[in-house]
């Protein structure tokens, strides 16, 4: 269904819960435009739908609009996910002209301050606010991406309000998912349950609110959750995401598991990657599901949940997802949440250019 192609991990922010690897892709290592050109020729050849641009920030690629244009005349539905600061109206203009049907554009927070800090980039907020304005105007449908932790969970409800007044129309209020520098800063980013409950009151005050005009989408944390999330739809199954030096991952995340040989497109083409790869087939659909959840009732509605998350909390990409409630692993989720310290230090993403 759908590229997640992941052009590059240089970003000029460095949010603490950001979920790219801790080892970041250097420039030197990333594919050349003629490789990714031709990823999107196979990727329509393959029937894929969706190509999402992601990263890092992709507008730091000078290529994008060649890769988004070619992407619209192989008739993709191409998503731009950004933190739009690099997004003028140079750069605005040439990604229309390219045929950009669609950016999805992420906030810190509701104010200068608060966002410039979560993001550790002076000006940062006001950029986006004005990146809002453009895709407004140039009258493209705008996503808004707000990712909650600890330090901005409270304003949950201002944050949909602003939603509603840049004119999005939909509003995607994400609790941080653990991985990459997310999971590293754990300690500090995981919500208290009070916060929870009252930005679930805030979503679902929303929702009575906006009706059909704005969809507001909901990501909780998995370590409140008894049941796991059907992660990227289950391990090979929706989705082939391209690292920035081409490596083909179920999930951006896979490439933490020990003992998997992920193919590299400048080897090996996506058809043979998504029908014959290791990589792909090992947890795919039931038979590659943990043996406890194949008899579950579940099974085909989370797959036994996330690999990479198995293997962060307990050390096997085997085992049942420790976000279910049956898991014998369950309890590391409630551990963690009262390990959470709210004074703890936050490592900011490193920039590597
Ligand atoms: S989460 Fe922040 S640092 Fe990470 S890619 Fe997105 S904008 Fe950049
Ligand atoms: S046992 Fe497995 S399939 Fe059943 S709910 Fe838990 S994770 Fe899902």
């Amino acid at each position: 269904m759908g590229l997640i192609a992941e052009l590059t991990h240089r970003c000029p922010l460095s949010c603490a819960y950001c979920s790219n690897p801790l080892e970041l892709e250097r420039a030197s290592a990333e594919l050349d435009t003629a490789t990714w050109l031709d990823v999107l020729d196979q990727a329509a050849a393959l029937g894929v739908l969706h190509v999402h641009f992601t990263g890092g920030e992709p507008m730091a690629r000078k290529d994008l609009t060649q890769l988004v244009r070619r992407a619209a005349e192989l008739q993709l539905y191409t998503n731009l996910i950004t933190s739009g600061v690099l997004l003028d109206d140079r750069a605005m203009d040439a990604l229309m002209a390219a045929g950009i049907d669609h950016i999805q554009l992420s906030l810190q927070d509701i104010e200068p301050e608060a966002g410039d800090r979560s993001g550790g980039l002076k000006g940062g907020h006001a950029k986006k606010l004005a990146a809002a304005e453009r895709i407004r105007a140039a009258g493209l449908p705008l996503t808004l991406n707000f990712v909650i932790h600890r330090g901005n969970a409270d304003r949950t409800a201002q944050m949909l309000d602003l939603g509603e007044a840049l004119g999005a129309t939909r509003i995607e209020i994400a609790h941080t998912q653990y991985y990459g520098w997310g999971l590293l800063n754990r300690a500090a980013l995981l919500p208290t349950f009070a916060q929870l409950e009252s930005a679930t009151a805030a979503v679902e005050a929303a929702r009575a609110r906006f009706g059909a005009r704005i969809a507001v989408d909901y990501v909780v944390p998995d370590y409140f959750a008894a049941r796991p999330k059907a992660c990227m739809g289950g391990w090979g199954r929706r989705f082939i995401n391209v690292s920035p030096s081409g490596k083909a991952l179920p999930c951006h995340a896979a490439e933490t598991l020990p003992g998997f040989a992920f193919p590299s497109v400048r080897e090996v083409s996506l058809a043979d990657i998504w029908t014959g790869a290791e990589a792909f087939q090992r947890f795919r659909g039931v038979e590659g599901a943990p043996e406890a959840c194949r008899s579950c009732e579940r099974v085909e509605i989370d797959w036994g949940g996330c690999r990479c998350q198995a293997f962060a909390l307990a050390g096997d990409a085997t085992r049942i997802d420790p976000a279910c409630a049956l898991s014998p692993d369950h309890a590391l989720m409630r551990q963690a949440i009262e390990a959470a310290d709210f004074d703890a230090p936050l490592t900011p993403r490193l920039i590597r250019r």
